[in-house]
């Protein structure tokens, strides 16, 4: 019995609820308005399962990727710069990303109702240079993780523990460790990041 999540819930879910992963993933689509292929499928397929509708995951990508985005250009030796505007249109974006998005609703091509990846798939991921998706936990380099979780404000005992279980190569008791302590509850283990988002929201209820 899964709720619908609206567009306006969705910042405060992903500060209180989202793991790791889709966190990232969140932020830095709402700052840099953009993320590439395989953060737009982790984050989307995500969003899907958390309740996301057809029409507010249109609306919630197409409003990021056409954000007016203000560019300085510095020229060399001129103490000025050119303001360059940049903006995908709506058409634009409906036709190169409105068609995944349906896609991934099953919507369109084969209409497979394609279901979100677990967090096995998600660590076995290979990120590329510029790409925000995969695993904080397998991914990010320890000072980026160590400094991510400071930001949460977990106590330094905790960091250490969660820290310990990255060494050796346990992602996901490291992800249960920090649930644990931004709940302040046991978790049933974190196998799925919709799992975990479930898991919190019943934890905060
Ligand atoms: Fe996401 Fe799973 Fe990694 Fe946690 S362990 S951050 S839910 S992929």
């Amino acid at each position: 019995s899964k709720g619908f999540v609206g567009l306006q819930d969705l910042d405060n879910l992903a500060k209180n609820s989202f793991p790791l992963c889709m966190r990232h993933l969140f932020f830095n689509l709402r700052h840099e308005h953009h993320l590439k292929f395989g953060g737009r499928q982790q984050l989307g397929l995500f969003l899907k399962g958390i309740g996301l509708k057809l029409e507010d995951a249109l609306n919630f990508w197409r409003s990021e990727f056409t954000v007016k985005l203000i560019r300085r250009l510095y020229i060399l030796n001129l103490p000025r710069w050119l303001v360059e505007v940049v903006q995908m249109t709506t058409e634009k974006f409906d036709k190169e990303y409105g068609y995944s998005i349906r896609h991934n609703f099953g919507k369109e091509g084969k209409r497979v109702d394609y279901t979100p990846y677990s967090c096995m798939k998600i660590i076995t991921s290979t990120p590329g240079v510029g790409d925000h998706h995969g695993c904080p936990y397998r991914h990010f380099s320890q000072e980026n993780l160590r400094s991510v979780l400071e930001d949460q404000q977990l106590s330094s005992r905790t960091v250490d523990a969660v820290m310990e279980k990255v060494r050796n190569r346990h992602y996901q008791l490291a992800c249960a460790t920090t649930f644990e302590a931004i709940h302040g509850c046991p978790s049933d283990g974190i196998n799925h990041p919709n799992q975990y988002f479930e898991q919190s929201r019943r934890a905060l209820q």
